[in-house]
C-alpha cells in the first residue's frame, strides 16, 4: 500500500491547475498529468476497500471491487462515503451490448450522479426530441459546446442546420477570455436561472463503446437528426489503449467531464470551480493505481499495459 500512497501524494502535489491545455507544447509536463489539480473527495475509502480486496456482488455473484459494473451498485463502499454530484443537464449514455462492462467508465457516471445519468444498452434507446437533445460525437457537422446552445435555438426557431455550421469557429477565440459575471448572485442553487439559460437543451447523449462499434451506433437513424457536438481536442489518460484508436479518443467519463466543464463555462457562463471534478473520483484513483504499476517499469508503454 505504500506505493499507492506515493501515488496519491503525486496526484496531490501536482500544480494546481484545473485546465488541460489543448496545445501541450508550452506545458508538456502538465499534459502528461491531466488528472492533476482536480478537486476530489478523499480516496481513503477506496484505498481501504482495495486493501480488503474483491467482494462477491450479492446480485449477480461477480467478483468486484468498489462497485459492480454489471449491476451498477456499490460494493464494500458506502453511498455516503463517495461523492454525489448534481449535474446541470441530464446525461444519457448509450452502451454497445458487446462492450465489456468492466472496461466501461460509463458506470462511474451513473454511480456518482445517479439522479442525472441513465445508461441504455443499444439497440434499446429512447426516442429523442431533436430540438432538445444533443449527441456528443465528432463529425463534419459537429459544433463546439460554445456554439451548441445557439444552434439548438436556431432549430427551435425553425431554421435549419446550415447557419450554425457556418458560425461554428467564429467564437472559438474568445473562449479563454471568459469571466464569470455576477458571481455573487450566480449561485448554482438558482435552479430557475440555470434552466432558462440551458433552455431548450434537456439531454446530452454520449456513446460508450469501443472505437469500431461507436460508428455503428452513431449512424443509427434514431440519432441522425440530433445536433452533434464535439469536444475540443483533449488527450485521454485512459490506461487501456485500444488498437487504432487515436489518443484524443476519450474514455466516456472523461468526455462527460470535459463536456460539463465547457458547458459550465460557456453555456451557464459561470466560472468553473471544480463542480464536476468528482466525476473522475474512481477514474483518477484507478488511473493512479495503473500508472504506479506502469512506472515500476519506467518508460513502459503498451507491453506493460497488457500486464494490468
Ligand atoms: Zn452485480
Amino acid at each position: 500500500m505504500s506505493s499507492l500512497d506515493q501515488d496519491q501524494h503525486l496526484l496531490l502535489s501536482c500544480r494546481d491547475k484545473t485546465t488541460v491545455p489543448t496545445d501541450s507544447s508550452d506545458a508538456p509536463e502538465l499534459a502528461k498529468h491531466p488528472l492533476c489539480g482536480l478537486k476530489l473527495a478523499s480516496h481513503a475509502v477506496l484505498e481501504k476497500a482495495q486493501q480488503r480486496g474483491r467482494l462477491k456482488c450479492p446480485k449477480c455473484g461477480g467478483s468486484r471491487m468498489f462497485f459492480c459494473y454489471t449491476c451498477c451498485s456499490l460494493l464494500g463502499v458506502g453511498l455516503q462515503e463517495i461523492p454525489s454530484i448534481k449535474l446541470p443537464v441530464k446525461i444519457d449514455i448509450i452502451k454497445h451490448p458487446n462492450e465489456t462492462d468492466g472496461k466501461s467508465t460509463a458506470v462511474h457516471a451513473k454511480i456518482l450522479a445517479p439522479s442525472d445519468v441513465t445508461i441504455y444498452t443499444y439497440p434499446c434507446i429512447p426516442e429523442f426530441e431533436k430540438d432538445k437533445v444533443v449527441l456528443v460525437f465528432p463529425g463534419p457537422g459537429a459544433v463546439s459546446v460554445q456554439d451548441m446552445m445557439q444552434c439548438l435555438l436556431d432549430r427551435t426557431d425553425g431554421s435549419h442546420d446550415e447557419p450554425c455550421i457556418k458560425r461554428r469557429k467564429s467564437e472559438e477565440v474568445h473562449g479563454a477570455t471568459h469571466t464569470a459575471k455576477n458571481s455573487e448572485t450566480g449561485t448554482p442553487d438558482e435552479a430557475k436561472g440555470c434552466e432558462s439559460r440551458v433552455y431548450p437543451l434537456q439531454r446530452v447523449v454520449f456513446i460508450d463503446s469501443t472505437w469500431n462499434q461507436t460508428n455503428k451506433i452513431s449512424s443509427d437513424e434514431r440519432l441522425q437528426g440530433l445536433l452533434q457536438v464535439e469536444l475540443k481536442t483533449r488527450k485521454t489518460c485512459f490506461w487501456r489503449h485500444q488498437k487504432g484508436k487515436p489518443e484524443t479518443y476519450l474514455a466516456t467519463i472523461e468526455a462527460i467531464y470535459y463536456f460539463l466543464k465547457d458547458f459550465h463555462e460557456h453555456c451557464l457562463a459561470q466560472e468553473y470551480k471544480g463542480e464536476y471534478d468528482n466525476l473522475l473520483f474512481f477514474y483518477s484513483f484507478l488511473h493512479s493505481v495503473v500508472n504506479k504499476s506502469m512506472s515500476e517499469g519506467k518508460h513502459c508503454k503498451e507491453n506493460n499495459l497488457k500486464k494490468t
